[in-house]
């Protein structure tokens, strides 16, 4: 299959369960921000289901599990509830729902570590978080009401995300969770977060991606204030190539927008798009700029304050990658903001 076609499913309304797969249920959240909702999968466990990402931590998702618990499930319960990532969509109703459910949480290990950066913001270690993610932004060339506007987001986000139960089960690379008559392989990728979870059943020729693969939009690569250094992309490029080995014709269920064949079509689209991005940086760089100068190069449009911050850690991943490639070189001005320009 050599391009991106969209399943030919409805799109379920709100509080909906819609069956792609034998077993795999679709179910969309609303979102309030611009995109407008997130797809969850729900897996028939026989004697129950497992819950694939839960939606944000406020009252509308609550609304909706409710509704599903009480008249959708047959009266069956959620056995297990899985994290494909730790972002806040996904994350947020976990702690409520594992709870209401008195099911266990699965999650990686390195999204667990994310997930417990939420409650830094506002928490005990809340002044370090703030020193450390104002400096960050300083460093991207921000000014201190763009910087304010950001810690003021930083806030909103962490009162959406449930407290998560003490013990965890792990998520690891390759290990199997048998669900109803089905195996499903666990597929970790790094660079959109920490450590992703995608879900494949060779035998439905099905992948839970999350938000690995989106069909259209292609997911946020950003160095994060606690590890200005990082190099995300480089993982996040390798996470995507490494998906090719799946089948062809595999059915991907992603965490927006909709179901789609085509998944090499796919990936060949969105490692095409970063090479030209990072080839567009380079070129950009060939007058010494920061990451927010950058930013407005490659962004083109007004960017709202949480557009701002996704697009700063957006660009300074691509600078990142092309410092370790050495295609760049980047020094902090008198003022404590980096600046790179091309390599003489
Ligand atoms: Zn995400």
């Amino acid at each position: 299959m050599n391009a991106v076609v969209t399943a030919e499913f409805s799109v379920p309304g709100a509080g909906e369960l819609l069956e792609v797969a034998p077993g795999v249920l679709w179910l969309r959240m609303p979102l309030p921000f611009d995109l407008d909702h997130i797809n969850l999968y729900i897996l028939d466990d026989i004697d129950g289901w497992v819950v694939v990402d839960c939606g944000l931590g406020n009252s509308d998702t609550r609304a909706v599990w409710e509704k599903v618990i009480a008249s959708l499930l047959d009266g069956k319960p959620v056995k297990k509830v899985i994290l494909t990532h730790a972002h806040i969509d996904h994350i947020g109703a976990a702690g409520w729902l594992c709870q209401r459910a008195e099911a266990p949480l699965w999650i990686t290990a390195g999204e667990q570590v994310t997930a417990h950066e939420y409650f830094q913001v506002s928490g005990d270690d809340s002044d370090h978080f703030a020193a450390t993610a104002k400096s960050f932004l300083h460093r991207l060339g921000m000014n201190n009401k763009q910087s304010e506007g950001i810690m003021g987001i930083f806030t909103g986000i962490s009162t959406l995300i449930h407290p998560l139960p003490e013990d965890t089960c792990e998520l690891q690379e390759n290990s199997v969770i048998n669900i109803g008559n089905l195996e499903w392989q666990v597929i970790i990728s790094e660079g959109h977060s920490e450590a992703h979870a995608c879900l494949y059943s060779e035998a439905l020729g099905v992948l839970i991606s999350g938000d690995q693969v989106l069909p259209r939009i292609s997911s946020n690569v950003s160095v994060r204030p606690g590890k200005p250094e990082a190099n995300p992309l480089l993982t996040w490029l390798d996470s995507l190539a490494r998906l090719k080995a799946l089948p062809a014709d595999t059915l991907v269920l992603p965490a927006h927008e909709r179901p789609f064949y085509g998944l090499r079509a796919r990936l060949t689209g969105l490692l095409d798009e970063h090479h030209d991005t990072l080839l567009q940086v380079e070129q950009a760089c060939s007058e010494p700029l920061t990451v927010m100068q950058l930013a407005g190069l490659i962004y083109k449009r007004k960017l709202s304050l949480f557009d701002l911050l996704l697009a700063g850690g957006e660009c300074l991943a691509n600078l990142n990658y092309l410092l370790a490639e050495k295609r760049v070189q980047s020094h902090l001005n008198d003022a404590g903001v980096l600046v790179f320009s091309q390599r003489p």
